[in-house]
């Protein structure tokens, strides 16, 4: 696996002694590289994440979901509640849907559930990508898209599915954008979030948005839950682990769901569940305390469709790395020639270098960088010496390394804020935390990079215990499992 060059590695390209021991360039671009140093230096040292910025970091999310659990509006985080109360238990069965509404993709999927012997005994999903221009449209053009996706799906159930007689298809729709939930099965959009602007949803039910748009296809199927990417993600993930606490998801964006005791929520009034427990869905994308940011970051969030949201999404998701790295890179080309004298203006264009070019960049382990110059010049239309790719790779891992050990020190922040209420719940004991998304999957740096965060806050001992594991497409089937256990003919099982 392809490690980003060290400073140091770098560092043995800008000179070379010659046996007279006068210090010479080895590469012709020798100037323009090193004018790129200190902006590196100084990227490095603002996006430091060492152990007490980690520390302090999860601390503060401890205390922010304390705060959030409160009263409404206590803190940046919301702490919403899911209305799942009790989690798969195995015993579904039947044929359920999911649907899917990320950040940058449609799912639709089909189970069918076989009880505690046969559990899963088929499932066939299909994905496509949102087209842009819906994430600037009207609320009946995304959910019209959404329920036609869905309408062609079903339309190809082939026999190995089956419907119980006399009933209606039932969905759980998974919709990744901070929801508040009024029951299982309706929630009002809050606000969008990850780049979308559609007009004439925020405010509405979005189940009812899309009851709507399946009555406009006279598509006649049922939305038996509403659930958050992240509540799906548990659901699914504690279906064959019951060890499971909590879920996060790491792919455009970003959040985080984990179980609650019902008597740790003051903010809850009534509604309480034979549990006990709940699962809150912390929106911890709106996380903004104590975070290690720079220029950069703050010039990507004045320039966002929502400045001043969205904080720690806007630092360690995938939507955002490539950004904060074209940045950077463009300021170091201004500023340095670190690419030659002119700038394309391609380089200018917001988000034209996505998260999995830097993963691809850092995979090469080239001894030119081949692959880095190729995707430097095919997405930002530069030409780069190695001298130059180097130092791309430096900014790189400085951006994906703080946003990997944030995202540890968040998931600690939870356990630890679970620990300090019930002794004994999280550490001493196997416990685990599902993760899903296209980032959290693709990117090995990053991951390494999280789960080194973990290990440092909790010392080797205690994260021994401590699973943090990949959950597969938990969060379709989760969704469908919530579906069938809200199915509104439980009765009849
Ligand atoms: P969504 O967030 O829409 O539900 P995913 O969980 O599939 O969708 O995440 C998609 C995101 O994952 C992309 O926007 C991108 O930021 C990130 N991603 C996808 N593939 C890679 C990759 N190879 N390397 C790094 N990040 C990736
Ligand atoms: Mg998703």
């Amino acid at each position: 696996m392809a490690v980003a060059a060290t400073s140091s590695t770098i560092g043995s390209f800008y000179h070379s002694r010659s046996q007279r021991g006068i210090t010479r360039p080895r590469m012709a671009v020798r100037s323009s590289a090193l004018s790129a140093v200190p902006i590196l230096t100084s990227l490095q040292k603002n996006c430091a994440t060492p152990l007490p910025v980690l520390r302090h970091v999860a601390d503060a999310m401890a205390a922010d979901m304390r705060a959030g659990l409160a009263v409404d509006g206590g803190s940046d985080l919301k702490m919403i509640l899911s209305y799942v109360n009790s989690l798969p238990t195995g015993n579904e069965k039947g044929l359920f849907y999911a649907l899917d509404l990320g950040g940058t993709n449609f799912r639709v999927l089909r189970v069918q559930l076989g009880g505690k012997d046969q559990r899963v005994v088929d499932t066939e999903f299909e994905q496509v990508s949102i087209p842009q221009k819906l994430m600037f449209g009207t609320s009946e053009e995304l959910f019209d898209f959404i329920s036609s996706g869905l309408a062609s799906f079903a339309k190809k159930e082939s026999g190995k599915f089956q419907l119980a007689h006399g009933r209606k298809r039932e969905i759980g729709f998974t919709f990744s954008f901070p929801v508040k939930q009024t029951s299982i099965d309706s929630g009002i959009l809050i606000k969008w979030t990850k780049g979308f602007a559609v007009s004439g949803t925020a405010g509405k039910d979005v189940v009812a948005c899309l009851n709507e748009a399946m009555e406009r296809q006279g598509l006649d199927m049922q939305v038996s839950a509403l659930v958050n990417d992240t509540v799906g993600t548990l659901a699914g993930a504690r279906y064959w682990d019951d060890d499971v606490m909590v879920a996060v998801i790491l792919g455009t964006g970003t959040n985080a769901c984990y179980v609650e005791r019902m008597d740790a929520i003051p903010k809850l009034r009534s509604h309480m569940s034979a549990s006990g427990r709940t699962i809150i869905n912390t929106e911890w994308g709106a996380f903004s305390n104590g975070l290690p940011l720079t220029e950069f970051d703050r010039d990507m969030d004045v320039a966002s469709i929502n400045p001043g949201e969205q904080i720690f999404e806007k630092t360690i998701s995938g939507m955002y790395l490539g950004e904060i790295v074209r940045r950077v890179l463009l300021k170091m080309a201004e500023a340095g020639a670190l690419f030659g004298e002119s700038v394309p203006e391609k380089f200018s264009t917001p988000f034209i270098l996505r998260t999995p070019h830097l993963c691809a960049m850092q995979l090469d382990n080239s001894d030119d960088l081949e692959a880095v110059g190729s995707i430097l010049s095919d997405v930002v239309g530069v030409r780069s010496d190695l001298c130059a790719r180097k130092i791309v790779l430096e900014v790189c891992d400085t951006i994906v390394k703080r946003g990997g050990r944030l995202a540890g020190a968040g998931i600690v922040g939870i356990l630890q804020k679970m620990e300090q209420d019930s002794k004994g719940i999280i550490f001493g004991k196997r416990t685990v935390v599902a993760m899903d998304g296209g980032l959290y999957e693709n990117y090995p740096q990053y991951r390494r990079y999280l789960q080194d965060a973990v290990t440092e806050l909790l010392g080797s001992e205690i994260s021994k215990s401590v699973i943090i594991e990949h959950s597969k497409d938990g969060s379709g089937i989760g969704a469908a499992l919530l579906a069938a256990a809200n199915s509104n003919y439980a009765h009849e099982f």
